[in-house]
């Protein structure tokens, strides 16, 4: 069986997983680390994307191409900035749009040139099975009082850390020109996207909202990684395995 890809953005996010690893073997390839084992029996390969869009494109080609994982799954920590959605939500990510892709006049603005492609679909099973796993695995938690609201739709990445309240409007306005409309910002969901685009590899992301993408962005950042972004993950990624386990048990012809 072809293991599962689990990405993570920060070391924070990733410890949780790390701790639950079993039969833990680290790789090193790439300048990166890379550990392969079981979730609850599952196979997996963990890995950090590292920051910004490059640096997730060379994770996720490693991951494909030396590990040959079948599918990547991806958490993260976001900027929120649709309506409604708040420091501590969730939001999982339906499709994705590189805000910082700019090919115009030769090819329309936030479209992969030589693709004909600008937002990128997440899989359809992968994204019904994450999103049912953020309801079960985050049930019974709060933050700052109010349980976390899951959400789906349009995630946009780029290679800035967005925190700004002019910086935000400046990128909002030219998606929404352009018939976009995002929930969260963020510096690598569109890059791992494209790289399963191209493999043709199912897709699908979740990313803890951190902040409302404004001049308090940074604040707290660290702590909130450490005490509420960790615990979301290895919640969310075990109800998601445990689903996975359940379909495959399912599809088994009975004998
Ligand atoms: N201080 C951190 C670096 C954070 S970089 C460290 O020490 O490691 C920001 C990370 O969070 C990236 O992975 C990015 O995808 C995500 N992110 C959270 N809020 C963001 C925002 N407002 N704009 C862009 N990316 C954001």
């Amino acid at each position: 069986m072809r293991p599962l890809a689990i990405l993570s953005a920060l070391a924070d996010e990733q410890a949780g997983l790390l701790e639950q690893l079993q039969g833990a073997q680290r790789v090193a390839h790439a300048g990166r680390e890379f550990w392969c084992g079981q979730l609850d029996g599952l196979p997996v390969v963990l890995a950090l994307s590292r920051i910004g869009k490059v640096a997730a494109a060379t994770t996720s080609a490693a991951l494909i191409e030396r590990f040959g994982v079948a599918q990547i799954l991806f958490t993260g920590v976001a900027g929120g900035v649709g309506e409604g959605v708040q420091v501590g939500d969730v939001v999982v990510g339906s499709s994705y749009v590189q805000h910082d892709l700019d090919a115009s006049p030769l090819f329309p603005r936030y479209q992969i040139p030589l693709t004909g492609q600008t937002a990128l679909a997440a899989d359809d099973a992968v994204l019904e099975t994450l999103v049912a796993a953020c309801h079960s695995g985050l049930q019974g938690l709060q933050h700052a009082g109010r349980a976390p609201v899951v959400h789906q739709g349009l995630v946009v990445s780029g290679d800035r850390f967005v925190n700004g309240a002019a910086e935000t409007r400046g990128i909002l306005d030219a998606l929404h020109l352009h018939g976009h409309a995002p929930l969260a910002v963020e510096m690598e969901g569109a890059a791992v996207a494209q790289v399963c685009f191209d493999y043709g590899l199912p897709f699908a992301a979740v990313r803890t909202i951190s902040d409302r993408a404004d001049a308090s962005a940074h604040v707290d950042f660290a702590v909130f990684v450490q005490d509420v972004a960790r615990v979301y993950a290895q919640r969310i990624v075990s109800a998601f395995i445990q689903r996975v386990f359940q379909r495959l048990q399912l599809s088994q012809p009975r004998r």
